[in-house]
């Protein structure tokens, strides 16, 4: 029997095969059972999720006559009429396609216009598929304008677009819209899971899930993935792992990564090495290893600035997790030195004789570089040195008295405990503290020995000796907290001054932003 790729073989027949697209489907359903079908479409969306599929759909849709050659524009085409066969196989008269990615000219739309005026030779429609459309030129833009501003009854257009931006304004506000979304992680593994059952293929969940998360929402490299992986197992047997996946897309283990990161923005230099090592021992290429941590950086720094990117799917929930606490700790400034250092040391390593040891030296380097101060640090130490020294120089006697948490946290960030100190901000909520004595519930996952190291911080910080203990949950709030309400509070006493409520009140949707306090 003929071998077929699965992306062809399993390509969606009818509406309800198009997954992961529900609003899409909903609103075409509704175009059909009223009666008002829009004369243009635009289909949106990255590539390989299905656009032209779903052009071809709506023609189906729109042109099917029924098996007894009776029925009417419909939502659940036949799939068995001469229309609905001709076009799913991309060959009836009056359904054309046209790559615009090849056929860029006026010229070439001026031809498939000079047609738009002919009746359809059998068809109910007329439907003009324009692939790839934001490749046209201007002109072509303009051509195909005064066509859509004034289409006859019988024509339909269905553009698709990786770039709907790259449209001309005057072109999208004649089409109806139809973004189609990325496939979620879950629901694409589950579609893999169905398809590879009817497949007599095997698969361990985790092996889906990594398949369905490397395709990032793209349906057809999905099912590109899963090829690779039956072709796989067909050496082997048995069910195909999550390790033979991983080898076969040459990947670490991508929560691994994420524990090389984060020991990287600790500055752990010999943990750093052994993790690549046990990476590089496990079949992870070191320059995917080091493209990875690069990733994850933009998405930690991304993450900071639009939380809604929690939801990013393709990242597996407890890598979002960490990214979150990650993009609490760290400032914006040691992120964007560490995504230098990586970009700066990825070029390097790729032109190196030994990528595995240049890459050892590009973590070396950052790992180091993560335990420097930001050079806004840096001005501020000097300005600090240039004030006139204290009376006493004894080094204990520069440690003002740890009375409080507050206070401890405090000398952490003078001792240039950074990441500890915006941790404990963030994330501590304090069950008890006494100077010398700590204990804390965690609103983060922490390593092992985050207790451990926070007292040898702490140590270094007070010249205290100090036992840290973790206790599970606290209804303290943290620093963080604290200080939010801090603000809060200023706002509505500001709010309450007479001048400032005469402010407000002169300029409607103006708001308190912060608040200074004057000497
Ligand atoms: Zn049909």
């Amino acid at each position: 029997m003929e071998y077929r790729v699965l992306a062809r073989k399993y390509r969606p027949a009818v509406f309800a095969d198009l997954i992961g697209q529900e609003v899409l489907v909903r609103t075409f359903a509704n175009a059909i059972a009223t009666g008002r079908i829009h004369h243009a479409f635009v289909l949106t969306g990255i590539r390989g999720i299905g656009k032209t599929t779903t052009a071809r759909l709506i023609a189906r849709a729109l042109n099917c006559i029924g098996p007894d050659g009776n029925g009417g524009p419909t939502v659940s085409p036949c799939g068995v009429c001469t229309h609905c066969t001709m076009i799913a196989e991309s060959r009836h008269p009056d359904v054309p396609e046209m790559d615009a990615a090849s056929r860029t000219g006026v010229g070439d739309i001026r031809d498939l216009i000079d047609t738009v005026q002919y009746a359809p030779s059998s068809a109910r429609y007329k439907i003009y598929i324009i692939d790839e459309v934001h490749m046209l030129s201007a002109s072509a833009f303009n051509a195909l304008l005064k066509t859509l501003e004034e289409p006859p009854p019988h024509v339909k257009f269905i553009f698709a677009t990786t770039e709907a931006r790259k449209i001309p304004v005057t072109i999208l506000s004649r089409c109806q819209r139809f973004d189609l979304k990325r496939v979620g992680t879950e629901v694409l593994a589950a579609h893999l899971n169905a398809i590879a059952q009817k497949e007599g293929a095997r698969l361990a969940p985790s092996a889906l899930t990594l398949l369905a998360a490397s395709a990032e929402g793209s349906v057809r490299d999905g099912l590109s993935l899963l090829d690779q992986a039956i072709a796989h197992q067909a050496q082997g047997g048995g069910d195909i792992s999550e390790e033979e996946v991983r080898a076969m897309l040459g990947l670490a283990d991508r929560s691994q990564v994420v524990a090389l990161f984060t020991l990287l923005a600790q500055g752990e230099v010999a943990a750093c090495l052994a993790q690549l090592r046990a990476l590089h021992e496990a079949g992870a290429d070191a320059l995917m290893v080091l493209q990875d941590l690069l990733e994850f950086t933009h998405f930690v720094t991304r993450l900071k600035h639009v939380p809604a990117l929690e939801k990013d799917i393709a990242y597996a929930e407890h890598e979002r997790k960490a990214a979150a606490e990650l993009a609490g700790a760290l400032s914006v400034p040691v992120l964007a030195r560490l995504w230098q250092m990586l970009l700066k040391g990825l070029a390097e390593a790729r032109r190196a004789p030994l990528p595995v040891a240049a890459v050892e030296m590009v973590l070396v380097r950052a790992a180091y570089a993560a335990e420097l101060p930001t050079p806004a640090e840096a001005l501020r130490a000097l300005e600090k040195k240039t004030e006139p020294p204290a009376a006493a120089t004894a080094p204990a006697a520069d440690i003002p008295p740890v009375e409080s948490f507050a206070d401890a946290v405090a000398a952490l960030e003078r001792a240039r405990e950074m990441l500890l100190a915006s941790q404990l901000r963030q994330f501590a909520a304090v069950v008890s503290f006494k100077p010398g004595a700590l204990c804390l519930a965690m609103r983060m996952t922490t390593g092992r020995d985050f207790t451990s190291r926070l007292a040898a911080a702490l140590w270094r910080a007070t010249g205290l000796e100090w036992s840290v203990t973790l206790a599970e949950t606290a209804d303290s709030p943290t620093l963080h907290e604290q200080e939010m309400a801090r603000k809060e509070k200023q706002k509505q006493e500001a709010a309450a001054h007479p001048l400032v409520e005469s402010v407000l009140r002169q300029f409607p949707g103006a708001e308190i932003i912060e608040v200074k306090e004057t000497a």
